[in-house]
């Protein structure tokens, strides 16, 4: 039988016919975009084509894309490109639930002695705009501000955050990976500076993704080189990847309209059905304001670790969140900052359903997910205590 994937946050499976439009530049149009003769600027036709429709998919101008070689690196470009262009300003404010791509660029930033302001989230994982407005300052050099989280799949309310960042003159950063192709994205609606993306989320390949730069935005070349990507990041384009992005972003956003409402109501009744059957669990992050694949469940008296495991050994692929998290016992910095006790922290899952996802992984999930959370309580000393405490009648 096949394996059950509910491990689409981490990455998706590459669409065919991505693969099919990647194919000849892997193969017969393998020439080099920078080159004068017909079959080099072929290429290069190629190119900009891929990146006239990723900037018609997020509602940007074409010359406001610029590729990269990950979502991470996007990230990375947009912070250190920016403090580099405004040298004079070291104030820098994020979200304590920034994915370790912005978490540990700003860590390291705080080592070179700038100030790092993390605001803090809600229950459901939202930040409060007005926090934002206190924290600003002159010498804030950029705002950075997940829009869905990876964990928890919360979206947070980036028009009010850009309206404030309006009468300020630090730039606004959002990490979009988890949302691009997967909830309908305009930079200007979002109203922010700049944006990253990544193939991989969305049914492209992995190794490449983009970041949208607003034209006006100052920020420093990340890789210095020849004249690709206008001279800002240099390096042989990553020809195949970029077609494979654009195609996978295009055939995502033409797909919306019926995938939107079919993974949110594959993610809904998952949710009721876990809810409901096994008890001692609670969902994390925003019931209605969430990622449509994103399921995040906590399973009391659990390690969410072992319950991994138990699934893996059953043929079923899930995450108890941030894949740079996983290996180590420390519990999530997303669930932490949203208030969860320890226990709860660490017996939590994320399953996340993508386009390959189908009804018929409902009841799957279920008949190896229920005897596996089921067996770890049979062996859970605090499960034991609790029962006991139940039947002699203590209030817990
Ligand atoms: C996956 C992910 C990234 C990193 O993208 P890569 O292309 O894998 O480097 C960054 N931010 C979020 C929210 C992600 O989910």
């Amino acid at each position: 039988m096949k394996p059950l994937y509910l491990d689409n946050a981490a990455t998706t499976p590459l669409h065919p016919q991505a693969l099919a439009a990647m194919m000849p530049y892997l193969t017969d149009d393998f020439h080099n975009p920078s080159g004068v003769y017909a079959t080099a600027r072929r290429v290069r036709k190629a190119i900009d084509e891929a990146r006239a429709s990723i900037a018609a998919a997020i509602g940007a101008r074409t010359d406001e894309i610029y590729f990269t070689g990950s979502g991470t690196e996007a990230d990375n470009w947009a912070i250190h490109g920016t403090l580099a262009a405004n040298p004079d300003k070291r104030h820098i404010i994020t979200t304590q639930v920034e994915h370790p791509g912005i978490r540990r660029t700003c860590r390291a930033l705080e080592n070179r002695g700038y100030e790092v302001t993390y605001l803090p989230v809600d229950t459901q994982g939202r930040i409060n705009p007005a926090d934002l407005q206190a924290a600003l300052r002159t010498d804030t050099a950029i705002v950075t501000i997940i829009y869905a989280n990876n964990e928890v799949g919360t979206l947070q309310p980036m028009a009010q955050i850009a309206a404030i960042m309006q009468d300020h003159p630090a730039p606004l950063h959002t990490d979009a990976v988890q949302a691009v192709g997967h909830v309908p994205i305009n930079v200007n609606n979002l109203g922010v500076d700049m944006l990253a993306l990544s193939a991989h989320k969305f049914g492209g390949p992995k190794g490449v993704g983009a970041l949208y730069l607003r034209k006006g935005t100052s920020i420093a070349s990340f890789i210095y080189g020849g004249a690709q990507e206008r001279g800002r990041r240099a390096g042989t384009e990553n020809v195949a990847g970029i077609i494979g992005m654009a195609t996978a972003l295009t055939l995502s956003i033409e797909a919306m309209p019926h995938e939107q409402p079919r993974v949110t109501h594959l993610r809904d009744t998952l949710i009721n059905e876990i809810l409901q059957k096994i008890p001692h669990t609670q969902l994390n992050g925003a019931p209605q304001d969430r990622l449509p694949g994103n399921i995040n469940i906590s399973f009391r008296f659990v390690e969410g670790e072992s319950l991994l495991l138990h699934l893996d050994m059953n043929g079923c692929a899930a995450s108890t969140g941030s894949a740079c998290s996983s290996g180590s016992l420390e519990p999530s910095h997303v669930l932490m900052a949203m208030g969860l006790e320890h226990g709860m922290a660490n017996g939590a899952l994320r399953f996340s359903l993508g386009r390959c996802s189908t009804e018929e992984d409902i009841p799957r999930l279920m008949a190896i997910l229920e005897p596996a959370v089921a067996r770890l309580r049979s062996m859970s000393p605090l499960y034991d205590d609790y029962t006991k405490g139940a039947t002699n009648g203590i209030q817990r």
